[in-house]
């Protein structure tokens, strides 16, 4: 039971304004009133019409009509029931849940911890992105020229370079982290030498960088893509599991996609494999798409996906489709309450390949032509009868009743 009192407490130390700052920028315009762009799910404006009434502690948005207080925002905000949004609130400023005994000292502790880690992800994507400048990124320049990615693109992606071993750790070291802050990260690792003396270096030194971003936008590992021929080296080395990155429940775009469903209801959302995978659907117009992180699907991924969007249209490569994680993965999907559609691609392209290939226009024509996920699996299990034979005719429809 949450009393009136506590409530009160809660709103004390929530103060709208800087609640509301995390999610759009207020803009002070008078003596009590503050203005931004609606941050609100499903409305999206040029000109602010979203209000905040700071001695009110109100917000009004003359726009899309709703408005209430610092709990209804945070409910409208994060998707969160009541108690949620009380909790969420509660969490924020340090306050212990009423009945609740965690130790809120302790949160708050790690709480300005796991701040320190977001500067130090947030300052190694940015210097990796500087890096672009030096003439040592060449390459990796040209190489994603050479797959049609602009700098532009670069830009948007926040893509960037790892030039050698040292750069980085040194940087961060200027900037203030220590190595066993670099080392939580991932970003870097201590390797002990023979005579036991030790170094430090940049985890994906020499690799082309794709920052990973969550849906609170900040960046929690990247992946890194080796331009080196030789299969001594992995082509693609990620960031491994840390605090802040947990594979499981991570999807790549996560942070754009969040940002499109706020500018309009999602109908579905394009689920792919890989950087390359989910970056060239997105510079063709089909924004609302995310990758998984290699692994197969998971059921917290599936939850996550269903906050954006009822229907996910699976399009891995030509070649993982019809493989077991691929109908593993559908299953979670469609586990959860998801509508699940799957897109073949021709093997062996990826949606990069193909759209290169063939243009948007007919991607689109395969995205409409998805197959719901039951009408998929039974032409995968068409595949392996005759069924011109009476016989296998037989087995296939017993198989098939079973799907
Ligand atoms: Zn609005």
């Amino acid at each position: 039971m949450i009393d009136d009192k506590f409530i009160d407490e809660l709103k004390e130390k929530n103060n709208l304004v800087d609640v509301a700052s995390k999610y759009c920028d207020l803009k002070r315009k008078g003596a009590v009133n503050y203005w931004a762009c609606c941050p609100l799910p499903g409305h999206s404006e040029k000109t602010p019409s979203f209000t905040v009434n700071e001695p009110g502690q109100f917000f009004k948005c003359f726009g899309c009509g709703r408005g209430g207080d610092v709990i209804s925002f945070i409910r409208i905000m994060e998707n969160l029931d009541y108690v949620g949004a009380v909790r969420f609130l509660a969490e924020r400023a340090g306050l212990p849940m009423p009945d609740d005994n965690r130790d809120y000292a302790k949160i708050a502790k790690e709480r300005s911890e796991r701040d320190r880690l977001l500067a130090l992800m947030k300052t190694t994507a940015m210097f990796y992105v500087e890096n672009l400048k030096d003439p040592r990124a060449k390459k990796y320049i040209d190489y994603m020229q050479s797959r049609e990615v602009d700098m532009r693109t670069m830009k948007i992606f926040g893509i960037g370079a790892s030039l050698d071993m040292s750069s980085l750790p040194r940087h961060l070291k200027a900037k203030g982290f220590t190595e066993e802050e670099m080392i939580k990260c991932c970003v870097c690792k201590k390797k002990v030498k023979d005579d036991g003396s030790s170094f430090i270096y940049d985890f994906l030194a020499e690799r082309l960088i794709f920052p990973i971003i969550n849906n609170l936008g900040n960046v929690i590992a990247f992946g890194g893509r080796t331009l080196e021929k030789n299969p001594r080296f992995m082509k693609y080395k990620n960031t491994e599991e840390t605090e802040l990155f947990k594979k499981n429940r991570t999807l790549f775009n996560i942070n754009k996609l969040k940002l499109e469903r706020a500018k309009q209801e999602l109908s579905e959302v394009i689920l792919v494999e890989g950087y390359m995978g989910t970056i060239r659907p997105y510079i063709n117009g089909f924004k609302n798409v995310v990758a998984s992180m290699g692994t197969s699907l998971t059921v917290e991924q599936a939850k996550i996906l269903k906050r954006y969007a009822p229907t996910v249209i699976i399009c891995y490569d030509g070649d993982s489709a019809g493989q077991k994680s691929t109908l593993r993965g559908l299953d979670i999907l469609a586990g959860q309450g998801l509508e699940v559609k799957v897109l073949q691609l021709p093997p062996p392209d990826d949606p990069d390949d193909f759209i290169r290939k063939h243009g948007a226009e007919e991607f689109k024509k395969l995205l409409d032509e998805s197959l719901p996920l039951i009408d998929y699996k039974l032409k995968i299990l068409e595949k392996g009868y005759d069924i011109t034979n009476d016989a296998e005719r037989r087995k296939y429809i017993q198989e098939a009743i079973k799907v």
